[in-house]
């Protein structure tokens, strides 16, 4: 059994002073009814709670650390910024360094922009494409997640519906009448969208997407939907926020011969500090301000301490040759077990990986959607995902939620985790 008493007193300590007792909602644990563990501190692969419970840990910060907790070599170059100043609000050497790099490994990227989220950078890309094309509506996959700005929180309607509905209170309709929604994997729902409105700045779509669980898109749809982008001169965009060197080197851009116009980053590429960009084809980019009129600005953007974490995060990356390889052989070899233990244990779950991200859906039949992903058993999921935080596995807290594999991490641990669920897959049934 898990000693639990202290996170459940700094849970409803949290609960007095802060809204749920958290600063982002699913870190509540509220879908598997569980007290979310206090983390007092991680080290590489493992994180330790305040009762002293170590867990191997999937979820590393939602994706950021692909080198585990605590890197030397990340905190060596966050400390030697951090002695130099906190902050400037002007500009410096490390912001170049870190935009030149992502630039050469991404020839969808020639210039780029750094902010301190995801949310806004994805939030900044759409100002872009609509400045840029001179239209309003945008194209959004149902399951699909960009972050909390307004016009993106729009979800599944009434499944007939196209045009989206605010699935947040605080949304005002009119500010989601320029949305409409698509299904994944379904060109003929996105011909739909360009059927009904000649105004479509841009599609954006997580090419790998992480956020209803892992559901990878298909080439064929990815290439037509860049066919109909092309035709209707509408903005490309991809949200790598997630995939972003956790698929591959070059993200899901690694999986397909489809070339975005703007792509967006996050997660990885500030190696665990608040750090988002977006970047894409010189001539797009250049109408940002202040090289262009389409504005966009942050006081802590291209923060120097997030900027050397960041560069050092992705030079150490580019330095380890195998570091790929072996990331995508431990989640194949994780989801591998999963599916042969559910198998022996009569239960029905399907698996997926690409590189360093894995998934797995309580679920009959193959995930290609947001539709199919909501078919899944999630109070299965929740008696899982229990089960394994009891024998010290840190798992996700939602079925919809992706898994990260990171550097830390080796096929010994692997095969305890496979162990560990084949035990709690024979307890579910
Ligand atoms: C996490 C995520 C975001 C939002 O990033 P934040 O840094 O949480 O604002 C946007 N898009 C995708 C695909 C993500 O996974």
């Amino acid at each position: 059994m898990l000693k639990s008493k202290n996170s459940i007193k700094a849970y409803a300590k949290a609960k007095e002073f802060i809204p749920g007792g958290v600063n982002s909602p699913v870190r509540a644990f509220l879908s598997v009814n569980q007290t979310p563990p206090f983390i007092a501190e991680g080290k590489g692969a493992y994180i330790t709670d305040i009762d002293g419970n170590r867990y191997l840990d999937f979820v590393q910060s939602w994706g950021p650390l692909i080198f585990g907790h605590a890197d030397k070599d990340i905190e060596k170059a966050a400390i030697k910024a951090l002695k130099k100043g906190l902050s400037f609000g002007a500009p410096t050497e490390v912001e170049t360094k870190l935009a030149k790099t992502l630039c050469s490994i991404f020839p969808s990227v020639e210039k780029i922009r750094f902010v301190s989220s995801g949310t806004e950078a994805v939030m900044s890309a759409i100002r872009l494409a609509r400045g840029y094309t001179k239209k309003d509506d945008i194209v959004k996959f149902k399951g699909c997640y960009h972050g909390h700005s307004d016009c993106l929180l729009v979800q599944a309607g009434s499944g007939a519906a196209t045009f989206g509905a605010p699935s947040s209170p605080g949304v005002p309709k009119d500010f989601v009448k320029h949305t409409l929604l698509a299904d994944y994997n379904d060109i003929k729902s996105v011909k739909k969208c360009f059927k009904e409105s000649q105004n479509i700045a841009c599609v954006l779509i997580e090419p790998i997407a992480g956020n209803m669980g892992l559901v990878p898109a298909d080439e064929d749809f990815l290439q037509a939907l860049a066919k109909l982008c092309n035709e209707h001169n509408a903005v490309l965009i991809f949200d790598e926020v997630m995939s972003g060197f956790r698929a591959s080197l070059y993200g899901a851009q690694g999986f397909t011969k489809v070339i975005p116009d703007i792509v967006t980053f996050g997660k990885v590429i500030g190696g665990g500090m608040p750090v988002g960009a977006f970047g894409g084809k010189r001539e797009i980019m250049s109408h940002l301000s202040p090289e262009g009129e389409v504005y966009q600005a942050g006081t802590l953007s291209g923060n120097p301490v997030a900027m050397s974490a960041g560069f050092h995060s992705i030079n150490k990356i580019l330095k380890n040759k195998k570091l790929y390889d072996k990331l995508d052989t431990l989640a194949k070899a994780l989801m591998r077990g999963f599916k042969e233990s559910a198998n022996r244990a009569g239960i029905s779950l399907q698996v997926c990986s690409r590189g360093s991200m894995f998934g797995f859906f309580f679920n009959e039949k193959e995930v290609k959607n947001f539709d199919d992903a909501l078919k899944s058993d999630t109070k299965r999921f929740a008696v899982f995902h229990k089960g394994m935080l009891e024998r010290g596995f840190y798992f996700a807290c939602s079925q919809f939620e992706t898994g990260f594999i990171c550097d830390a991490m080796n096929e010994k641990m692997i095969q305890k985790t496979i162990a560990a669920a084949a035990e709690v897959l024979r307890e579910i049934k």
